[in-house]
């Protein structure tokens, strides 16, 4: 069997005879001759089937064939100059129908933008055959695998926590699973790995990442999925917030400068904004600062910095505190009040500065993070200050405990993957950089969760559906 090559490698087998495996992307039947763009991974090859390739009519888009044939440089007048491979062709000697495809539900020749999102999410394998998903998932894998290398190099240790926890409170709502082994009970799956990589940082670890899948019961918008996001977690010891802020602007400067070589970074240094001073100037602690904002090759990255440690709590604000007290945290309750507003804590809470810092791009929050506690009496006052009461401080005792063995000052940051790939390619909406999102209305791609379960399973769980409450 000849060597399978990939239609973006054929540039280098010109003269040979090669295997090509691809999907039927267009076919012009022009009778004698027919000619099929063959697609695969790497992108899209034209091919020519003489008379003597018998089985070529039958061709229809999307089957999945082999071929077998002679790489060719066109003739001048047939070259297409506007795809990569358009100056080369191959000339079929065999055809092999590998799959025969229905007609697709879907187009996938085109962006997909004006295919209606529900049906793209059915058929989300689908969708993700047009070039642009295709761009969108190696982007993805691009970026994972450059983060990788840069946090290796300095030292970092990739390290995974469960998703089968308890409530990790950052403010959102959790999702909770059942437990069949103690009923009654259940886990929170976590809304990030917070407060593990803190424990981390206990253990001894001294630097952290993990590209970590977070969850939260909110409600989506067009820079936030439903469900889940994923994002680049990372916690490291003995550090202060400059070294945090030029770690992680160094590490997004350099793989911008790699993976999107076609965009430039308005202003490095990136600029640094007071709390205060970008609500005043810009009326939001997210600046868009692109000079041109139809400039798709524009990134404005910025640091807004000296966040209040509180704002005032609303009603949204039931997870953190009994819904009575006066004060929210703005970032979470580990961040760190600035050590010269320690005395305000009690004196004027509202005015304590925050050791927070949040990642802006193109103004969207792209990531946050700040320094934190590391004393569990400021851990404990923190709590009081957000109304948190007795039995609310027991379910945290666990975590104050775990801070009176020698715990090292630490802090980190948590850019969202998802929603930075989304700000960088400027796409439509961040699902379009998500492989398998769930839909606005929380409905899984493909699978179609949530759905009913059987009677058995929930009688294991000891659980009973309140009548009126099934769809
Ligand atoms: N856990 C925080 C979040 O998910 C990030 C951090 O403080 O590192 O927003």
């Amino acid at each position: 069997m000849k060597k399978r090559v990939f239609a973006g490698d054929i540039i280098s087998h010109i003269g040979e005879e090669i295997t090509f495996t691809g999907w039927v992307h267009a076919r012009r039947d022009h009778g004698k001759l027919v000619f099929i763009d063959l697609r695969d991974r790497s992108g899209v090859v034209q091919v020519v089937f003489g008379p003597s390739i018998k089985n070529a009519g039958e061709l229809r888009l999307e089957y999945l064939i082999k071929i077998t044939g002679e790489v060719k440089k066109r003739p001048q007048a047939m070259v297409n100059e506007k795809t990569p491979t358009g100056q080369y062709e191959v000339s079929a000697k065999k055809l092999e129908i590998i799959s025969a495809s229905e007609a697709l539900p879907i187009p996938v020749d085109s962006d997909g933008y004006e295919v209606d999102e529900e049906v793209r999410m059915k058929y989300r394998y689908l969708d993700l055959r047009r070039e642009r998903m295709k761009r969108n998932l190696k982007v993805r894998h691009d970026v994972a695998h450059f983060i990788r290398v840069y946090l290796v190099e300095k030292g970092f240790w990739e390290i995974d926590t469960p998703i089968l926890t308890k409530s990790t409170p950052e403010g959102a709502r959790d999702f909770l699973v059942p437990s069949r082994l103690q009923q009654g009970k259940f886990y929170a799956l976590p809304q990030s790995p917070q407060q593990y990589k803190q424990m981390l940082m206990i253990a001894g670890v001294e630097k952290y990442f993990q590209i970590a899948r977070c969850f939260r019961d909110e409600d989506p918008r067009a820079d936030r999925a439903y469900g889940e996001f994923t994002q680049l977690d990372i916690e490291m010891s003995f550090v202060t917030q400059e070294d945090i802020l030029q770690l992680t602007e160094d590490l997004f400067t350099k793989l911008c400068a790699e993976i999107f070589p076609e965009k430039h970074i308005m202003q490095t240094p990136w600029p640094r904004l007071t709390h205060k001073e970008t609500k005043e100037k810009y009326g939001t602690d997210k600046p868009d600062l692109r000079k041109d904002k139809n400039d798709p090759n524009e990134l404005a990255f910025s640091w807004t910095v000296d966040f209040p440690l509180f704002t005032e709590q609303t009603k949204e604000d039931f997870f953190h505190g009994s819904g009575v007290a006066k004060f929210a945290p703005s970032h979470h309750m580990f961040t760190a009040p600035h050590p010269d507003d320690i005395p305000l804590l009690d004196a004027d809470p509202m005015k304590v500065r925050g050791l927070q810092h949040d990642m802006v791009l193109n103004g969207f929050e792209v990531g946050g993070g700040s320094i934190r506690i590391h004393d569990p009496k400021i851990q404990e006052k923190v709590f009081d200050l957000i109304g948190f009461s007795k039995e609310q401080k027991e379910q945290f005792s666990y975590f104050l405990n775990a801070f009176v063995y020698g715990t090292p000052p630490h802090g980190g940051i948590a850019p969202g993957f998802d929603r930075f790939i989304y700000a960088a390619l400027g796409e439509k909406s961040v699902r379009e950089v998500i492989p398998f999102p769930a839909s606005a209305g929380g409905t899984t791609s493909v699978m179609t969760a949530p759905s009913e379960v059987k009677k058995g399973q929930l009688d294991e769980l000891g659980i009973e559906i309140k009548k009126g409450n099934k769809q």
